[in-house]
């Protein structure tokens, strides 16, 4: 089972993974977007490690709630929102409980994926975040290590499509050849799930 405490530690690893790949998500974003998705994020889960630091929450749903909503606060881009609401969703689906098992994740991020199919309008191979979050969340089901690569290789499969949402989708065909800057995150998200859940 998985208590608030694992959930904090997820969220602090993401900030400092977001912090170690701040340069390299902002130069991915620089040919086919506005090259600030890692200071976008870098600002995002600076707030939010602030922010649970602060306070601390007591429940799992509690904590991805809190860091979702600052997400949304603090972030001005495209990824803001919808991380938020990622976060946010999973957050509501675990409820109040103390502490949620594996499986209970694995469904309430299924619906938190879902939440920002919705709110975005994309869908796998639009060349996105949800390239990376709907393959690793296919995976979650045999192990969060098997979830991180394969969202590794969803960001890595964005490289020859065609951006169909988000700023890159200006560009159409020139937005060929690059991989996307919110999948690339999204496979960072996940790992630092799967580094969490492993030790
Ligand atoms: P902005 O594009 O506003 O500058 P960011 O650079 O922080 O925001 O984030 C860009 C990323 O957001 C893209 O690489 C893409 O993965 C993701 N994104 C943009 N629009 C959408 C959407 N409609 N649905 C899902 N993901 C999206
Ligand atoms: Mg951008
Ligand atoms: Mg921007």
């Amino acid at each position: 089972m998985r208590d608030a405490e694992f959930f904090r530690r997820w969220m602090t690893a993401a900030a400092a993974v977001v912090e170690r790949e701040a340069d390299r998500l902002t130069e991915l974003d620089s040919p086919i977007g506005d090259a600030d998705h890692g200071s976008n994020l870098l600002r995002g889960f600076t707030a939010v490690r602030a922010a649970l630091g602060a306070e601390p929450p007591g429940t799992p749903g509690a904590v991805l709630v809190l860091a979702g909503r600052t997400l949304i606060s603090t972030v001005g881009g495209a990824s803001g929102p919808l991380y938020g609401t990622l976060l946010r969703r999973t957050g509501k689906e675990l409820g109040e409980a103390a502490e949620v098992s594996d499986e209970e994740l694995r469904k309430a991020l299924y619906a938190g994926v879902g939440a920002v199919a919705q709110l975005g309008g994309a869908a796998p191979g639009d060349k996105t975040m949800l390239d990376a979050l709907v393959a690793g969340v296919a995976a979650l089901s045999t192990s969060y290590r098997a979830s991180a690569d394969a969202a590794e290789n969803g960001a890595r499969a964005t490289v020859p499509m065609l951006a169909r949402k988000g700023r890159a989708s200006y560009l159409g065909e020139r937005s060929i050849g690059h991989q996307d800057p919110g999948a690339t995150s999204a496979a960072l998200l996940l790992g630092a799930l799967a580094d969490v859940a492993d030790t």
